[in-house]
């Protein structure tokens, strides 16, 4: 039987797409090659790639508007020096949001000064730091809009003056922004919109091209836009799948019919934690996140118990990261309201035998 996923990462996908993707490793559209071997250059795939970057670009509104999306290798970590091997010359402005956040500082000082213009590690990252001032004389301001393992997220952005880069790998097409304030935006696919293999990058191209120095052809943003995103092997049936995922989100009315599922779930989640006395939530209320509800067990509750009743129910991967600890019942796009239903419904009965 098929568990209910609430995996934070790889996630679970539409039933749709594993069929459709399955059937395309046999046979893929008819060509009597597998996705598995078909050359990438060949006019089958190449269509496929120019489907789905574009497609991309429609979803987030942004065709015609300066941007390239682009499906890359090396994942959002690779991202965090990528991002500033490109576009830090001097000195780039980050806030500090998680460990994700933090192993992008990281990496960004390697290519230059890193000034942390706000941190929330003084309350183990349970909440969104607000008021904070970005430098004019900054390369550009790096976000985390969801801390997948805190279970907090940006409700909005700052204006800047500097080009905001933005790390979405884990609430990338699940709710409508204005995708135009960012200049660039980076996801591992893994999270919200595909396999794991393949990261997305979405770059305006003017912001590029302004530092001095030189740049290998595989870390360079202009390099991959000049080879439409194939400068050399894609990852075939990642792109693929992520293709079949990003068509299921535009058959359902795109963000904006995707966003209304997605508060709908993550309201009855929110709901039942704070109205249950056995359970209380990690992050603050403002800054909750709706792609992954971070909760804890409220003090005497037995953890034995909970854990044998929700495994009972057929519900896979909530266990909080090792860095929080409690739980975490991440919700991405493909998850059906039923099997947060399901999870509900265990904590209730939870609490009823407790
Ligand atoms: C998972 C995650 C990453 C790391 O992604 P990889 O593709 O494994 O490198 C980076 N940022 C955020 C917000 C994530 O959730």
């Amino acid at each position: 039987m098929k568990k209910h996923n609430f995996s934070a990462g790889p996630c679970i996908l539409p039933q749709e797409v594993f069929e459709k993707a399955s059937a395309a490793i046999m046979d893929f559209n008819n060509t009597g090659l597998s996705i598995l071997e078909i050359s990438h250059r060949s006019e089958a795939f190449v269509s496929v790639i120019e489907e789905a970057r574009a497609l991309v670009l429609e979803l987030l509104g942004l065709q015609d508007k300066g941007y390239q999306a682009l499906f890359l290798h090396g994942g959002a970590s690779m991202q965090f020096l990528m991002v500033a091997y490109n576009l830090l010359e001097k000195k780039a402005a980050y806030t500090n949001t998680g460990t994700w956040s933090s192993k992008a500082i990281k990496e960004a000082k390697l290519f230059g000064e890193v000034v942390e213009v706000a941190s929330s590690k003084d309350k183990n990252f349970n909440y969104i730091p607000k008021d904070y001032i970005i430098p004019t004389d900054t390369d550009y301001f790096h976000c985390t809009s969801n801390n997948t393992i805190y279970g907090t997220q940006m409700k909005t952005f700052p204006k800047t003056q500097v080009p905001l880069v933005c790390d979405m790998s884990s609430d990338i097409l699940s709710r409508t922004l204005d995708f135009s304030q960012f200049d660039l935006i980076y996801a591992g696919a893994q999270k919200n919109m595909g396999p794991a293999g393949v990261t997305l990058v979405v770059v305006k191209e003017e912001i590029l091209g302004k530092v001095a120095r030189q740049i290998p052809s595989m870390m360079n943003y202009q390099v991959h836009i000049e080879k439409d995103s194939m400068f050399n092997t894609p990852s075939v049936f990642a792109v693929y799948t992520s293709l079949l995922n990003l068509q299921w989100l535009k058959k359902l009315g795109g963000i904006a019919g995707i966003e209304d599922k997605n508060t709908k779930k993550a309201a009855l989640l929110y709901d039942e934690i704070d109205r249950n006395p056995l359970f209380k939530g990690f992050a603050e209320k403002e800054d909750r996140s709706i792609m992954n509800p971070t909760f804890n067990l409220a003090e005497g509750a037995d953890k034995t118990t909970f854990d044998k009743l929700w495994k009972e129910a057929n519900i896979n991967g909530i266990n909080g990261h090792r860095s929080v600890g409690g739980y975490r019942a991440s919700m991405y796009n493909a998850m059906p309201i039923e099997s947060v239903q399901v999870l509900v419904d265990v904590m209730q009965h939870f609490e009823k035998i407790s």
